[in-house]
């Protein structure tokens, strides 16, 4: 497994590996909770429901299906809504409040190809930190994904990387190779190769294409800004540049001060995008100097006298 070299010792270092454990292991409850064969909350959630079946993820966490059921007049009609239908709506109300948990804790689908890119030496991938305006591209697709539903047509479904972890999930036995379309093959491709394999945090799809990821950082592009949200937050006088924090990101979402006008966390050192921070919390398990930090408040921490104690320790 490619290992990132952190600076800053073995402490840190081993702090860093043990938090990305943590965080698989949150993504593997998030793959029993919301993925097919298991998908434990979908099925509750249906019962509940009694008259709907909630099939999938993406049916149920995808806002074009939401739109599309808000389009329907049959719908409003029949007051006919399913539970997965104003899912989403309560994981856009969390991403506002909270930050895009979902993505950053949960989505099984972003850190399957984010753990299968680790068997890749970085030297062979693209790296689009700071180099690349992700959030124009993220939501430019997004906006084009929901406007699908105006044009009454199911094509979406074909660009889901949801539904292909799923059906790896099911196993080759339960359909897997009748299911593969050209579209879905196209779709792995970018997903798990493209995206996952040969770019650098493999999040590539996430980055750029996830529609359930772009509606998430959108509501947290804006909440962030808010006084009483939780967000990555910056200590600027605490960091001491040593780039870690850009070593470990998965969604390429912090990059040096110095690169260019970042939606920014404030300060020097470091600036983290808004558009793609999936409040995962890997910089701030890879800063040797407690300049990061996951919690409510303003994004930039007022400065403080004292170093947190790892950093104290060290001094
Ligand atoms: S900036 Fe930090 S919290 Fe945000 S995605 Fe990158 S590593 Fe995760
Ligand atoms: S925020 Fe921390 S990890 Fe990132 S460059 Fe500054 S000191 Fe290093």
């Amino acid at each position: 497994m490619n290992r990132i070299p952190l600076k800053g010792g073995k402490d840190v270092q081993n702090h860093s590996d043990r938090f990305r454990l943590v965080r698989y292991a949150s993504y593997f409850i998030g793959f029993l909770l919301f993925y097919s064969p298991a998908a434990l909350v979908l099925r509750f959630f249906s019962g509940l429901d009694g008259k709907h079946l909630i099939g999938n993820l993406c049916d149920s966490l995808n806002l074009r299906m939401g739109v599309g059921g808000l389009l329907s007049i049959d719908r409003w009609q029949a007051m006919d809504w399913t539970l997965g239908q104003v899912s989403i709506f309560v994981v856009m109300a969390v991403a506002l409040i909270l930050g895009p948990l979902f993505c950053g804790w949960l989505c099984a689908a972003g850190a399957f190809t984010e753990f299968v890119g680790r068997l890749v030496p970085d030297r062979w991938k693209i790296d689009v930190a700071g180099k690349v305006d992700a959030g124009a591209v993220r939501y430019g697709f997004l906006a084009g994904y929901l406007s699908l539903p105006f044009f009454g047509t199911g094509i979406g479904c074909s660009f889901c990387n949801f539904r292909v972890l799923e059906y790896i999930g099911l196993g080759v036995g339960s359909g897997f190779l009748p299911a593969l379309t050209s579209t879905y093959i196209v779709v792995t491709l970018l997903w798990l190769v493209a995206g996952g394999m040969f770019m650098k945090g493999g999040r590539g799809w996430c980055v750029f294409l996830c529609p359930v990821g772009g509606i998430q950082n959108a509501m947290h592009a804006i909440g962030a800004r808010l006084p009483f949200t939780a967000k990555m937050r910056y200590r600027p006088e605490n960091c001491r540049s040593c780039g870690n924090c850009v070593e470990v990101c998965p969604m390429r979402a912090i990059a040096p001060a110095a690169d260019g006008d970042w939606q920014t966390s404030g300060g020097p050192g470091v600036r983290i995008s808004l558009n793609t921070c999936i409040a995962c919390a890997q910089c701030s398990a890879a800063c040797p100097h407690g300049a990061l930090g996951y919690g409510f408040g303003p994004l930039a921490k007022p400065a403080s006298a004292t170093l947190p104690a790892r950093e104290a320790a060290r001094s």
